[in-house]
């Protein structure tokens, strides 16, 4: 009997990190869903259009999925936004998104699709968390939080579903080169760059080899595990 196609579901795979995780993935003969407010041009996957902030919207694009794939053996939890700012001069708007993007939206998809990997009796899940989650930074309190609450959630469910075979971990990405840091001015990477121990930006296909890795087979006995892909920052 020939054996099934592995299908996975990644959150904001429009571009960025993302986009080359579901290219990781489709190129290990995965079928790919994945859920963002634009779709990506020339990507051979399955795009729901999906806002995560709205809690609706991401309840009804999971349904969508499910009954589509029927079963996800992976799903990595990549969506996510920075807000920056002071914390005295922070709205609440920017706490309240970035929260309901980063962390919220995470809760929601291990929920609904924890569920279905538990009835199956296998799966992977992999969170993408922050070095800065790891030792936080000025600036980034909402983002800090979401990512940390990440890890916290992470490991809390790996302890619930390791029952039931199915494995839960996180990346957390250092300084990569995406939209998220173009951003940024060349003095800010400058500086950025003096503390790496690498002395160089990372780039997506090096996060997207390792989230690949969490996802397989070959990480069997790996769970509730942080990993760092960093260059060094975190340690
Ligand atoms: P990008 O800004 O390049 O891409 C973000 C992705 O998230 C897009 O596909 C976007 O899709 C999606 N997204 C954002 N908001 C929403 C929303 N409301 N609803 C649905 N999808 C949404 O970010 P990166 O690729 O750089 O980051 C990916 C992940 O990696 C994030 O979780 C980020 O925090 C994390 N990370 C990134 C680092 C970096 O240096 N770049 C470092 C550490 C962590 P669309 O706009 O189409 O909805």
């Amino acid at each position: 009997m020939m054996s099934e196609k592995k299908h996975a579901l990644v959150t904001g795979g429009s571009r960025g990190i993302g986009r080359t995780i579901i290219e990781t993935l489709l190129a290990e003969g995965f079928e790919v869903w994945y859920l963002s407010r634009s779709k990506a041009e020339g990507l051979e996957a399955n795009h729901i259009s999906c806002d995560m902030a709205n809690r609706g919207s991401v309840e009804a694009a999971l349904e969508t999925v499910v009954s589509e794939a029927k079963y996800i053996d992976v799903l990595v939890n990549n969506a996510g936004i920075t807000r920056d700012g002071l914390i005295m001069r922070m709205k609440d708007e920017a706490w309240d998104d970035v929260i309901a993007v980063n962390l919220t939206s995470v809760f929601l998809t291990c929920r609904r699709i924890g569920r279905l990997m538990a009835t199956q009796r296998r799966g992977a899940i992999v969170n993408i968390s922050s070095v800065v989650g790891i030792v936080g930074n000025g600036g980034q309190t909402n983002y800090a939080a979401s990512k940390a609450g990440i890890i916290g959630f992470s490991k809390s469910l790996a302890k619930e579903l390791a029952g039931r075979n199915v494995r839960v971990n996180v990346v957390a990405p250092g300084f990569i080169g995406t939209a998220m840091t173009e951003v940024l001015s060349e003095k800010l990477k400058d500086q950025i760059k003096s503390q790496i121990p690498l002395s160089r930006i990372g780039n997506t296909e090096e996060v997207a080899q390792s989230v690949a890795f969490l996802a397989s087979d070959k990480a069997s006995y790996i769970t509730g595990q942080v990993l760092a892909v960093d260059g060094g920052m975190a340690m």
